[in-house]
């Protein structure tokens, strides 16, 4: 049993022998896991976020340099490793899977992956982050899949700005996608707006419009200080709290305890069934809570968004047929969960070398 003492507020970290797995010891009444992962800290891993491709057909400012280098193919797990992960965390007590990237639809035969992860025993929750560009063809097919809800990218409604900021990107086809989900029968879809100070700040209240005319949530996310893109970031940055305060002046917004196991703090917009969620790393740390872990598309387990510390699994994928040495490095992983990410408004230089596209959102 887990001492109930140990609280998450992360004051005490339990010794380093008492991070990594659990057994349940009663299995009778745990009819899928099988345990659960705890790291030093006391707080129960159930989460993980998988980047299944570093490749993506857009080139966002905040993500990535423009001339980007991609992966070699022999670099990137196959889809079969992929899920030999997944299992294998599964197998472990997790129940959540975001499907991620890079953009994870340009990925050919993404959606086997996702039908042999959805029937896992023991998975509650398949999800998806996406930055929408191939939805209007693949809603129904996510649908199909047993994705339970999809997460999407939106940092503005004006065709050359969207142009501006992906470099690539036609926002025409992105709200083309939205509206796909919509009809494929997507309920609690959220959109996800990272803000830029002189960017898209004047668009906040118009983006928060969009998603409540469609029952859509939406969060507002600090830039995040990931790889060097190019640009310092200093400057545009724009805070949660100063949001808030821009967004309460158009709608009323009421605070709710309500969370989807993310890192967003949420309020509801009165009057409709949306919620607007704020994701501060900067000006709210939300480590405390932390459920999670993330895999990169090169099968690097990183315990933490905003550290470099890390564990390479696929050398334990391709040198060994079980997937004992992989349980293994997971529960070791445990222990070098650090106890918070350490992000600062100190934006300038990257804080972590990683580009987000790397890592997965
Ligand atoms: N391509 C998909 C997409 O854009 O939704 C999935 C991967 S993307 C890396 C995941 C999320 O990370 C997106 O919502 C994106 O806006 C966000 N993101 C990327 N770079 C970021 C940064 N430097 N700071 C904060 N959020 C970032
Ligand atoms: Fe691609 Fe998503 Fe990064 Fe934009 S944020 S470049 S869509 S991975």
């Amino acid at each position: 049993m887990r001492n109930e003492s140990l609280n998450p507020h992360l004051s005490d970290a339990l010794p380093d022998e008492l991070a990594g797995f659990r057994p349940t010891t009663t299995p009778e009444t745990s009819r899928h896991a099988e345990g659960t992962l705890i790291d030093k800290y006391g707080r129960h891993i159930t989460y993980i976020r998988l980047s299944i491709t570093d490749r993506c057909d857009f080139r966002c400012t905040y993500c990535m340099a423009e001339d980007m280098e991609f992966l070699p193919r022999e670099q990137v797990l196959s889809l079969e490793e992929c899920l030999r992960i997944v299992r294998t965390f599964v197998g472990m007590g997790v129940t959540k899977v975001r499907i991620t990237g890079g953009e994870p639809l340009v990925r050919r035969n993404a959606l086997w992956l996702m039908e042999q992860i959805a029937v896992l025993e023991g998975m509650k929750e398949l999800v998806i982050t996406t930055n929408g560009s191939q939805l209007d063809r693949y809603a129904v097919p996510l649908m199909n899949a047993g994705v339970k809800r999809i997460n999407i990218s939106l940092d503005t409604l004006k065709p050359e700005r969207f142009k501006a900021i992906t470099r690539i990107g036609d926002l025409d086809k992105v709200l083309r996608g939205i509206e796909a989900t919509r009809t494929a029968g997507f309920t609690r879809t959220k959109l996800n707006t990272v803000m830029m100070r002189s960017i898209n700040d004047d668009e906040f209240i118009d983006l928060v419009r969009y998603a409540t005319e469609r029952d859509l949530n939406i969060s507002f996310i600090e830039e995040m200080p990931l790889g060097d893109v190019g640009r310092g970031r200093g400057n545009t940055y724009f805070s949660s709290a100063e949001a808030l305060k821009l967004l309460a002046g158009s709608f009323e917004l009421q605070p709710t305890a309500e969370s989807t196991g993310g890192p967003a703090r949420y309020w509801r917009v009165q009057g409709s069934d949306s919620r607007v969620g704020f994701i501060s790393p900067h000006s709210h740390n939300f480590c405390d809570t932390c459920n999670r872990v993330r895999i990169t598309a090169q099968g690097e387990l990183y315990p933490c968004l905003g550290q470099n510390d890390a564990m390479s699994l696929m050398p334990l994928l391709r040198e060994n047929t079980t997937d004992e040495p992989l349980r293994e490095a997971i529960v070791r992983s445990m222990g070098i969960k650090p106890k918070e990410h350490n992000f600062t408004e100190q934006l300038d230089a990257p804080k972590v070398v990683r580009f987000m596209s790397m890592t997965g959102g």
